[in-house]
């Protein structure tokens, strides 16, 4: 009897103890994953909470026609969001009209966007998209005015606008 104890302890003891090692990472992870797990949406969940053609643009990094967005010519006071998640990308002080056709900004909100090199037209292009949906917004070009120099070139179909 006290050796199948014994034994048994040897088996379980260790047993326990690496389980506790197992088990407590990925309690961390998983409430990591959760708070991620909000934008991380499936093709599916995003078709059902998209437009047909903010679809196209978020997630599937099309491009709206020029002069098609009347967020375009919107010139009141307020705040850009992303069309996604909400998220706050630009401040209309920051607009400018850039003759493209498309909501065009000289600088982004703090940390509201993050940028990749795309070559859908060969030359190489920056891409930039929603940092907390990964939602694609539109290209960043070097040829905007002061005092940053650059023009985010944004689809109006991939934005949300709510006046001050
Ligand atoms: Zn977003």
């Amino acid at each position: 009897m006290n050796q199948f104890l014994s034994r048994r302890n040897f088996i379980l003891i260790p047993t326990m103890s690496i389980l506790k090692f197992i088990f407590k990472p990925r309690k961390v992870l998983a409430s990591f994953a959760t708070s991620e797990q909000d934008w991380n949406l499936s093709n599916e969940d995003w078709k059902n909470k998209l437009s047909p053609e903010s679809y196209y643009i978020l997630r599937e990094e099309g491009t709206e026609r020029a002069f098609s967005s009347p967020l375009n010519n919107e010139k009141r006071k307020g705040t850009f969001y992303c069309a996604g998640c909400n998220q706050a990308l630009f401040k209309s002080e920051t607009k400018f009209d850039s003759g493209t056709g498309w909501p065009s900004f000289w600088d982004s909100l703090k940390d509201s966007i993050e940028t990749k090199v795309d070559f859908k037209l060969i030359v190489p292009r920056t891409e930039y998209h929603c940092s907390r949906c990964g939602g694609h917004q539109g290209h960043v070009f070097d040829d905007g005015p002061l005092p940053t120099g650059k023009r985010y070139c944004n689809n109006g179909l991939a934005l949300k606008f709510i006046a001050d």
